[in-house]
């Protein structure tokens, strides 16, 4: 028999098998045991926690012949095993990832007309719908304000901010929550059992905390290394041995340069690290683990094994590590490399930024200004003023008829038009996308004239929204709310910084290479 990973093999086919999801779970079930289904669901959440399994358990549930008292379906009648097999037509997967034209909606809008052959309900489930083109989601409204009394439509998210309103208004929308550790430690054993494998509990802990909060992910990496050892007990050394493989010693190096402020001595095992090819995202996690492992451990006295998911040995080396720095420092280090962690996930610039935070961590002073960002700002606008690139920031008004070639250009803002910009801010910070409302939130909008100039406090945030995509983002809400053309600037604050005199380097440090300047041809009459 060929090989069923374990994440395919063990989907839930009854509803409590569903795990870390109970809200979701129980209002499901009352609504098919009350028979008061809905037509529009709206199932959001991080990868792996459940939406597509529980979509699936909820159409077979409608559908099934010999339904089970709690709600769950059968599993055994001819329809729970056609859903089950992929071969009924009265329920429909699309991938809106790869189907996400006008088109494909209309399809479905075609076929909804007709009700279903067997069964009682058509359930289609999206999943990605914010995948979907302007068009297809005014398709979609459509059918969505007149369903048929058989259609189901579950549409599954990642990113609901990318919703229209217009649909989220339909919609009942649940909330799908990351697994907590303990959750798929459980689930993981339950299935470990089942399965006859002997897994330390400790071993489990550290699969789940890697798997960060998705179902699918732990099984998926339980599943690597019970292959990787077949037939043996996977202890935790054999799991921190396949999945780890990090040597942890590097992020000791890392913050013993941090601490001497040898930037070039950070930034080359930076340099290092990407060498090994190692992912920047992850290597930021993981050294914000490592500094949280380290504060509980400058921080309690009693045994921490437990807590801190290391071997003995390198509990004794954080021990040894935790005496060189204090708590205030360790904390300052977690927040900012979490709040870089949340930023680099959307980011094309993950090394900037990342180079950026390390700088950070040896200047506090420096979280207020960063004078390197107003060098950067400087070469920027030199670059520009010569004619030979063309940023996005500067060129915005020339730009934007040229991104929005559909639309109608837009007059452009009087004094008073920039003015209402500032009045207005709470308004337009709630239309940005959550990376771009973030980064905006500190900075402060004024007015110069018939300009307005934001100016940001903060060098990443600085950075994020310097991003064409995020510029022109940012540039498209302002023109929507204020109904003019709003000519706009980024600016970092000014201000003295000692920064210039101790690093004087630092310009050829940091690796502004992946800062793309895109020259732009449409705008040869600028
Ligand atoms: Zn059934």
């Amino acid at each position: 028999m060929a090989y069923q990973a374990l994440y395919r093999k063990f989907r839930p086919d009854r509803f409590e098998d569903v795990k870390g999801q109970d809200g979701i779970v129980t209002t499901l079930k009352n609504q098919i045991l009350a028979e008061r289904i809905g037509h529009a669901y709206l199932f959001c959440g991080t990868r792996g926690t459940g939406k597509t399994t529980v979509a699936k358990l909820f159409a077979k549930a409608v559908n099934c012949e010999n339904r089970k008292e709690d709600g769950s379906p059968c599993g055994e009648c001819p329809t729970c095993r056609a859903i089950a097999a992929g071969t009924s037509m009265n329920v429909i997967e699309i991938d809106a990832a790869s189907n996400n034209g006008v088109d494909n909606i209309r399809e479905i809008r075609d076929e909804v007309a007709y009700s279903p052959t067997e069964g009682r309900f058509k359930v289609y489930i999206i999943d990605e719908v914010h995948m979907l083109s302007i068009g297809a989601f005014n398709a979609l409204l459509k059918t969505l304000e007149e369903p048929p009394s058989y259609v189901i439509f579950i549409l599954a998210t990642t990113e609901v901010n990318k919703i229209p309103i217009t649909i989220l208004s339909r919609c009942q929308r649940y909330d799908f929550h990351r697994m907590t550790i303990d959750t798929m430690v459980d689930r993981m054993r339950e299935l470990a059992d089942q399965e006859n494998m002997q897994v330390e509990d400790k071993a489990l802990r550290f699969v789940a905390k890697c798997a960060d909060g998705s179902m699918r992910d732990a099984l998926s990496l339980l599943d690597q290394c019970m292959a990787f050892y077949f037939g043996q007990e996977l202890t935790y050394d054999k799991a921190l041995e396949v999945l780890g493989a990090v040597d942890t010693s590097v992020y000791g190096r890392f913050l013993d340069q941090i601490m001497d402020g040898n930037v070039t001595g950070a930034i080359g095992i930076l340099e290092e690290v990407i060498m090994q090819g190692r992912e920047l995202t992850a290597f930021v996690s993981d050294f914000t683990w490592y500094l949280r492992n380290l504060l509980l451990v400058s921080t309690s006295d009693e045994n921490m094994e437990d807590v801190v998911d290391v071997s003995s040995e390198n509990l004794a080396r954080l021990k040894e590590e935790a005496k060189l720095i204090d708590a205030d420092t360790l904390m300052r280090f977690i927040r900012i490399f979490s709040e870089l962690s949340n930023n680099i996930r959307y980011s094309t610039q993950k090394r900037v930024l990342t180079e950026i935070a390390i700088i950070k961590l040896m200047k506090p002073e420096m979280e207020t200004d960063l004078s390197s960002m107003k060098q950067r700002i400087a070469k920027l606008e030199k670059e520009i003023a010569n004619g030979v690139k063309a940023a996005p920031v500067q060129n915005v008004q020339a730009a934007a008829p040229v991104v929005h070639k559909e639309k109608v250009p837009l007059p452009p803002a009087l004094p008073e038009d920039v003015e209402a910009v500032t009045g207005n801010w709470g308004k337009i910070l709630k239309k940005l996308d959550q990376l771009c409302r973030s980064a905006v939130k500190f900075a402060h909008p004024t007015v110069k004239g018939d300009e307005l100039i934001i100016v940001f406090e903060d060098a990443m945030n600085y950075a994020i929204i310097s991003e064409k995509p995020n510029t022109e983002q940012l540039q498209t809400v302002i023109n929507e709310i204020i109904g003019k053309e709003v000519r706009f600037r980024l600016e970092m604050q000014k201000a003295d910084s000692p920064f210039d005199e101790d690093y004087p380097d630092l310009k050829s440090l940091i690796n502004f290479d992946g800062i793309d300047i895109e020259t732009e041809v449409q705008q040869e009459d600028f």
